[in-house]
């Protein structure tokens, strides 16, 4: 294997040194620049069956079904998810991020951070600072600001050199740090899942030096329907297996273009969902006044906006009024929870127990599931199943965290993560080479430029050939010898205490 990698690496090499050379670029400098890049590809591997580092651009997708709850894919028969388990891994405890909304978890999966880091701390929130309201339901989703606490991975990809492309990922249509993912479409609920998918593979089965090397891909259900249905509603079986079938229809579309074993496929979602009823409703108005407060998000984590000098009273009217709410003053919520170090956390926090819906009085519309429960509740979990030449197959890991996912796969596209609140060693056992230090993959190759070629007068070649042989030949030598030394450790990109806003410099 070794021989014909480094036979195509050879071919790779020489036409591009030929077309460095062509630029006027000096010899030995053209050589160094092409060989320095082997020391990072040809690494042993201790479980070493797959060799995409050393193949192409490592490329991933990641794909979130919205309030896809981790158990149901036993409730019907899944065949496309067991597809990707027998083949892959699956995580069958998935602890997500507090609170389990939607913006709030899906700006985690992509940054590796909690809310109080990333700023994304619900749907509807306030920002006393800026003096402005988020919505999810607004354009207020398109200030950046909201957004800047925190760097999406593709904004990290595309300034290491590589390209993404999104399909309705919550933020991912918002200029965060100046930057669009490289390919996007603007979100817009009545654009099929179909098409959704058409253009993520299109994005990936561009020309080399076009492609993207990392994709997200999102679908609002079955998270509408568990809400007007109720997760435990047999009519939720209907759903679950038409969310099946469209898996079944993005790996078909995979297959069809090429991409099913060379890209590293994802399914996973922000949260699950629990059953609600009508007999389990807490209405604020029976004990506080609405003239004291301002609502700002919505059951079963309410945000409490006290008016000014009514902290005190507002919360001594709230904190024992029903044993089916806790209520929180800013400071007291569990630091596990992280859910404090933000101005945009109101100074009270409500949060209903499980089941039940927190209103101002019953007049409001009423679901039958909801979630942003407690993320410790196991309702509130997601699923994850994952495959592709980065993965071990038929795996089943017990827990990880939804922040670990960001290391993960930084760690897969082989680019440097921003400091997160996930660890890679948590999830290292999903791989099926064992991590080693995070070095940079080259930038897309240059494109040449029209009417030129890459040839060479055949002397020149073999001239060429001859110093690259020796090159290989000092690399590897040097390999040799590194391999003696002790390797560092890939936690030195890794946080181990949470993160609070003054320790990111962004
Ligand atoms: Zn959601």
């Amino acid at each position: 294997m070794h021989t014909v990698i480094k036979e195509g690496c050879f071919v790779r090499l020489h036409t591009m040194l030929c077309y460095l050379l062509r630029r006027g670029h000096s010899p030995l400098l053209c050589l160094w620049a092409l060989l320095l890049p082997l020391a990072s590809l040809d690494r042993p591997s201790h479980r070493g069956s797959r060799d995409y580092l050393v193949t192409e651009r490592p490329k991933l997708l990641l794909v979130s079904f919205d309030g896809f709850r981790w158990d149901y894919i036993d409730r019907v028969p899944t065949p496309n998810f067991r597809s990707i388990m027998d083949t892959g891994v699956k995580v069958e405890f998935v602890e997500n991020a507090y609170i389990t909304k939607t913006f709030t978890n899906h700006y985690s999966l992509v940054t590796g951070l909690y809310a109080e880091t990333h700023g994304i701390v619900a749907n509807e929130m306030y920002d006393p600072v800026l003096n402005r309201s988020f919505s999810m339901e607004t354009d207020s989703v398109y200030d950046s600001r909201w957004w800047e606490e925190a760097v999406p991975i593709w904004v990290t990809i595309q300034k290491a050199g590589g390209r993404s492309g999104a399909a309705m990922w919550p933020g991912s249509d918002v200029k965060i740090h100046n930057m669009y993912p490289t390919q996007y479409l603007p979100y817009n609920a009545s654009v099929s899942f179909e098409t959704r998918v058409e253009r993520i593979i299109e994005w990936f089965s561009a020309p080399e030096a076009e492609a993207v090397d990392f994709g997200v891909l999102y679908w609002e259900e079955p998270d509408e329907s568990g809400h007007n249905l109720g997760p435990q509603s047999s009519l939720m079986d209907v759903v679950i297996a038409w969310i099946d079938e469209k898996l079944g229809f993005l790996i078909n579309k995979l297959k069809e273009a090429g991409l099913y074993d060379r890209v590293n496929l994802i399914v996973t979602s922000d949260h699950g969902m629990a059953q609600l009823s009508p007999e389990k409703i807490i209405e604020l108005d029976e004990y506080v006044s609405r003239d004291l407060y301002t609502w700002v998000d919505k059951s079963p984590v309410v945000g409490i906006l006290p008016n000014e000098g009514k902290l005190d009273e507002v919360y001594n009217l709230l904190v024992d009024a029903n044993p089916n709410m806790v209520v929180y003053k800013k400071e007291e919520i569990p630091q596990h929870y992280h859910y404090q170090h933000n101005t945009r956390i109101m100074p009270i926090v409500i949060e209903a127990k499980e089941g039940w819906t927190i209103m101002q009085n019953r007049t409001g519309p009423f679901m039958l599931g909801n979630h942003g429960y407690n993320n410790s509740l196991r309702s509130m979990q997601p699923v994850f199943v994952a495959r592709g030449p980065a993965f071990r197959e038929n795996y089943v890991k017990s827990s990880m965290r939804s922040v670990d996912l960001y290391p993960l796969m930084c760690h897969i596209l082989s680019i440097r993560p921003m400091p997160s609140n996930g660890s890679l060693s948590n999830v290292q056992d999903l791989l099926s080479i064992e991590p080693t230090v995070t070095t940079p993959v080259p930038p897309h190759p240059p494109v040449p430029p029209p009417g030129t070629g890459y040839s060479c007068a055949p002397i020149v070649g073999s001239f060429l050939g001859v110093v690259l042989v020796l090159g290989f030949l000092v690399v590897y030598v040097i390999l040799v010898t590194l391999k003696q030394r002790p390797s560092r450790k890939h936690r030195s990109w890794e946080m181990s205490q949470p993160l609070l806003q003054e320790d990111l410099h962004l």
